[in-house]
């Protein structure tokens, strides 16, 4: 079994990009700049923007961090959103999800300019994601993509099963593994809530992806003897650790593990190549700019 290893892949990656961000100043270009809108103060939510802001500062990126108030308006929101579309100096920006239920996301979503789109979820991105046309694709699936190529992964032919179909997870991701690409070419399939003997399909997974949300749920029975397993679930479990919580992925990692051929941990699995993405974003949308 072999570790896929998020954590140091998203290393490399970050030091890739900042050896280019100092190669763009030295020919004159400023730094590229990523700003996020957090709104309220949710602990997991305000965990991952700080590890985006502080992975922007180790790559030389400017960084920008809206806080909002939780029960700001729809119609403020937006505003702020507007404000940023229409700032030259910011190359992209993302909104942290989830938002406070008053907001509306996927009016959020649509009102955050496509060439800022550096989360890769506004109808448009998502529509040239599923032509392979260029775009900016959604940080997560576009990390697994990156991590399965970085750790020479074949794809191609092989049947990848997909668990949860969320439109910033589940569903990109069976897109991306479908799409005549390397990686990618797979046969997918794409399950959720209401598929009917889960365990039959989960089984059947050359590459199996699991984006739910329920602490160890894929036991050592759903998974066939040689897969890939690639765990995309975090929930903090309360416990009586000195933070009061551990966090446990969607994969009973300690009896899977022994049946794969390669399995991301969490932490240190995915979570990493998210960020390492969105910068890869962020760092495309400023050569953009400029061509
Ligand atoms: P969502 O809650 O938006 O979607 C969950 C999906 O799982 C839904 O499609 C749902 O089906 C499906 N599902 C729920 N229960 C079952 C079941 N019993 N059998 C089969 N399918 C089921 O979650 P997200 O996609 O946003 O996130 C999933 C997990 O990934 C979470 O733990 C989240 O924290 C984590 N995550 C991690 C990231 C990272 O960087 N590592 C980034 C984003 C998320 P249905 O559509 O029918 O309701």
């Amino acid at each position: 079994m072999v570790l896929l290893d998020g954590k140091a892949t998203s290393k490399d990656i970050q030091a890739e990009i900042a050896a280019e961000v100092s190669s763009r100043m030295q020919r004159g270009y400023k730094r590229p700049h990523l700003a996020a809108i957090l709104v309220g103060n949710d602990g997991a939510s305000e965990t991952y923007v700080a590890s985006k802001v502080k992975a922007c500062e180790r790559c030389g990126f400017e960084s920008t961090l809206l806080r909002l108030n939780a029960n700001i308006s729809q119609d403020e929101l937006l505003e702020q959103i507007e404000q940023l579309n229409n700032d030259d100096a910011v190359d992209g920006f993302i909104v942290q999800l989830p938002l406070p239920a008053h907001l509306n996301e996927q009016l959020v979503i649509e009102a955050i300019h496509p060439d800022k789109d550096v989360d890769g979820f506004h109808p448009v991105s998502v529509g040239k994601m599923a032509l392979n046309l260029p775009t900016y694709l959604p940080a997560t699936p576009y990390g697994i993509m990156q991590l399965l190529e970085r750790s020479g992964v074949k794809t191609a032919g092989k049947h990848a099963v997909v668990v949860g179909r969320s439109h910033i997870v589940g569903s990109p991701m069976s897109i991306l593994l479908a799409r005549n690409t390397e990686p990618g070419n797979c046969t997918v399939t794409l399950t959720h809530s209401k598929t009917a003997d889960l365990a039959s399909f989960t089984r059947e997974a050359d590459i199996l992806v699991v984006a739910l949300g329920r602490p160890e749920f894929i036991t050592a029975d759903m998974v066939k003897e040689g897969a890939v397993v690639v765990d995309v679930g975090i929930t903090r479990v309360d416990d009586d650790s000195e933070k009061g919580y551990t966090l446990k992925g969607d994969v009973h990692f300690d009896s899977v593990a022994p049946k794969c051929s390669y399995i991301t941990p969490v932490p240190g699995g995915v979570g990493p190549m998210t960020i390492a993405s969105l910068l890869k974003n962020t760092l495309q949308a400023a050569r953009d700019k400029r061509s």
